[in-house]
């Protein structure tokens, strides 16, 4: 047992996790009841090293950047990617919910309900950028508020020089302790990943996903496709990386998602597998926290599939300037969908608005949710780490000649 690395053990616990939660569908309760809460557990354990590992990394990252101009940089490029490949990513799922006829030879009763959340005004979440009170935004883990006050704290420790240092020292030891107490917890995973699926596995059994199954399939091959032909020739084409090298480094990173359903909660590890790729510190604390916030090609192709077959299935047909509309509004209803479980579902709500599709569809999709929630939280994490491995080498920063090594052991 000793010899196995921790993430064969976390995907050995994935599959435990799904047999197990097989056997428990005739009791859900069980699973519920007895092993959920140390999923939740784990959960709650990832969820408290966000706020300061985010905070510290990302002071750090700043001030580790050295000037203004390559914070732009990197930025615009990062925006770019991140902008860029999230529009495809809805592309594509339009094209694969119109070849395979996502909706095709199934209708519902239009009297469904769904639970319906209020969604953000976009306008609001554009003005909620800055914080009027930081602490607050740290309590609140309100993620794009901290990114800005972070880079706003490290670009103001660099411009007063000196007098900055003890601070700046201050951030990159507590980042150290972070970057500690994350490989500490991740110890923790499998038995965190087990928990995790097996109520999964046990409550949203085939009665709940087979007359689903369409879109479930539609959805994890699109996801599948996203990040095979974006993700690994772009990391060829741009960042003259060996995709088969990237995707050994991010799997820890990709379970975790998969069972969490949440880009925030993956922070932490994803950002040690992309350090153990050679990307510096300064790149990846910039890139990721940012990317866990606004980049969710998952969520965005999630949402284009899911519109089509909405309409599908109540019978409208979409023409091509709302199939545009769709991918406008999926991607900016992306870029305001949090990191965490769900979220997306809540913002499809925008898209379908946009193109004016009955509400009613949401509940047919909230059965599935979480089954579609793994995959395309999956996506989000891997573009994020994806485009910090390009960054880094468009910078020459990427170390390449760094073996990539078991990613959480300390
Ligand atoms: N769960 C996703 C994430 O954390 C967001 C979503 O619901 O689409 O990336």
């Amino acid at each position: 047992m000793k010899k196995l690395s921790l993430s064969t053990k976390i995907l050995i616990a994935l599959i435990v996790g799904i047999v197990v939660g097989i056997f428990l569908q005739g009791s859900p309760n069980i699973a519920n009841n007895y092993i959920k809460p140390f999923g939740t557990l784990f959960l709650n354990l990832i969820k408290l090293i966000v706020v300061p590992l985010v905070l510290a990394s990302l002071v750090v990252g700043t001030t580790g950047l050295g000037d203004i101009k390559k914070i732009g940089r990197i930025g615009g490029k990062t925006l770019a990617y991140y902008l860029l490949t999230t529009a495809f990513a809805v592309i594509l799922g339009l094209i694969l919910a119109n070849v395979l006829n996502v909706g095709a030879g199934y209708s519902i009763p239009v009297d469904a309900t769904a639970d319906v959340k209020e969604i953000p005004k976009f306008v609001d979440t554009l003005l909620g950028i800055i914080p009027t009170n930081p602490l607050k935004a740290l309590v609140d883990g309100n993620m794009l508020q901290i990114i800005v006050f972070a880079i706003m704290l490290g670009g103001s420790i660099m411009a007063i020089g000196e007098k900055g240092t003890p601070l700046q020292r201050g951030f990159e030891s507590l980042a150290e302790v972070m970057y500690k107490m994350t490989g500490a917890i991740m110890e923790f995973a499998p038995y965190g990943v087990f928990a995790l699926i097996t109520p999964v596995v046990a409550v949203n059994g085939p009665n709940v996903l087979l007359p689903l199954l369409k879109v479930i399939v539609v959805v994890y091959l699109a996801c599948l496709l996203h990040m095979l032909i974006v993700y690994s020739s772009t990391l060829k084409v741009l960042g003259k990386f060996n995709p088969v090298k990237f995707f050994k480094a991010i799997a820890p990173a990709q379970v975790v998602s998969f069972t969490t359903a949440s880009s925030s909660a993956t922070l932490p590890i994803n950002m040690k597998c992309v350090e153990s790729m050679g990307v510096p510190n300064s790149i990846s604390s910039f890139v990721l926290p940012l990317g866990a916030t606004i980049n969710m090609d998952g969520t965005a192709l999630y949402q284009g599939v899911c519109a089509f077959f909405i309409a599908q299935v109540y019978g409208i047909d979409l023409s091509l300037g709302q199939q545009v509309t769709i991918i406008l509004t999926a991607t900016l209803a992306s870029i305001g969908t949090a990191g965490v479980p769900g979220a997306g579902l809540i913002m499809l709500t925008m898209v379908l608005q946009a193109v004016g599709l009955p509400l009613e569809g949401l509940a047919l999709i909230a059965g599935i949710d979480r089954v579609l929630d793994m995959a395309r939280t999956t996506v989000n994490i891997t573009g994020d780490a994806a485009c910090a491995v390009i960054i880094a080498a468009s910078e020459n920063e990427l170390d390449r000649d760094y073996k990539v090594k078991e990613t959480v052991s300390m």
